[in-house]
């Protein structure tokens, strides 16, 4: 069976587990999931119609059709500029009343199918799309461990990169280009975020010049064949504050304490608990101010999510972040990010270069 067909009837599986008549997935990482085909974000209607009892349909613009790589176990409905593909769908749909529908799907196209099917009970196909996304199979987990290593190999180049002097934004861009040398097909963000602005977690980097003293957050990641990469290192350029050596020194700690944990049968929220109770009983807990970790495949943030509240349980091969922070509002940030994978005994790192603070120039 091609990886295509065993997602598919994954999924018709699912649906006939939770009753559920119909699976609607638009744009968004869902649909490539599912059939190998990225649409494009338009205002023309693209959509996968997975019925619980029929053959999948994927409804899509007549000049969209040739990107779609052609698979059995889907029937391709490419609809011409002056048909209403709403009416399309709609006519899959038929009688059909319990009807999951992707996240990422537009509420132009959800409401003018609301109208259309008004005896339909539409809801989200997250729950499903999530049980199917979030265990990964061989092949993914092999791409992930390639976009991961890829990476690391960039940290490596940054460290004999000079930073003082230089303004954020010129060393993001350099990022940016190491990142597709190292086969990245796109980069979603680099992070510089040196001094004070590392307290920012998502900082933009900008036009700060790094000087001697300056701790500086470096967070970057990519897709690499479909699939996402995302690691954060520190560097110090010069000599930092005592205080901060103090904190990284409990960060680093926490952040390998919360690796450890991972295992399957034990909750995402008790990995959380275990990065979290190191960094506040060191009196940093109030500085910690987001959630460890987020999963990530497809999309760089997608479930599980690593924080207080989610009692999913891990299981074997589902990927995620471990990215506890530290931030100091006017004074500094700091974070430590590898992406894991949960194994049958246990855990392994997808990011393998050091933990330790990086002194540049
Ligand atoms: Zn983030
Ligand atoms: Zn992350
Ligand atoms: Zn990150």
């Amino acid at each position: 069976m091609s990886t295509v067909a065993t997602r598919l009837a994954a999924a018709v599986a699912a649906l006939g587990r939770r009753d559920v008549d119909v699976l609607m997935v638009s744009v968004g990482s869902d649909l490539p999931y599912l059939t190998g085909y990225r649409a494009m974000p338009l205002e023309r209607l693209t959509m996968l119609v997975v019925p619980a009892g029929g053959e999948p349909v994927l409804v899509l613009p007549e000049l969209e059709a040739p990107r779609v790589a052609r698979d059995p176990s889907f029937r391709l409905r490419a609809w011409g500029e002056t048909e209403d593909p709403i009416r399309i769908v709609a006519d899959l749909v038929g009688d059909a009343r319990r009807i999951a529908v992707g996240d990422q799907t537009w509420s132009t196209f959800l409401l003018s199918l609301q109208e259309r099917l008004p005896a339909a009970r539409f809801e989200s196909a997250v729950p499903i799309m999530s049980e199917l996304r979030s265990r990964k199979d061989d092949e993914e987990i092999e791409t992930l461990r390639a976009a991961g290593a890829a990476v690391d190999g960039v940290v490596a180049r940054l460290a004999g990169t000079r930073f003082g002097g230089k303004e954020e934004r010129h060393l993001a861009r350099e990022i940016t280009e190491m990142v597709l040398d190292s086969g990245h097909e796109s980069v979603e963000f680099a992070i510089v975020a040196s001094g004070p602005n590392g307290a920012s977690p998502h900082h933009e980097a900008g036009a700060r010049v790094m000087t001697p003293g300056d701790a500086v957050v470096v967070d970057f990641g990519g897709r690499r064949d479909g699939y996402c990469s995302d690691t954060t290192r520190m560097f110090v350029v010069g000599e930092p504050e005592p205080e901060f050596l103090r904190a990284y020194d409990v960060l680093r700690r926490a952040q390998e304490a919360a690796v450890r944990a991972v295992a399957p049968g034990v909750t995402a929220a008790s990995i959380d608990r275990t990065a979290r109770d190191l960094i506040t009983s060191a009196g940093y807990g109030e500085w910690f101010i987001h959630r460890t970790g987020h999963g990530i495949g497809r999309d760089a943030h997608e479930d599980p999510y690593i924080v207080e509240g989610n009692d999913t349980v891990l299981e074997s091969s589902m990927a995620f972040s471990i990215e506890p922070g530290i931030y100091l509002p006017g004074h500094w940030g700091m974070r430590i990010e590898d992406i894991v994978v949960v194994t049958e005994g246990g855990v392994e790192r997808l990011n393998r270069s050091s933990r330790h603070l990086r002194f540049v120039d």
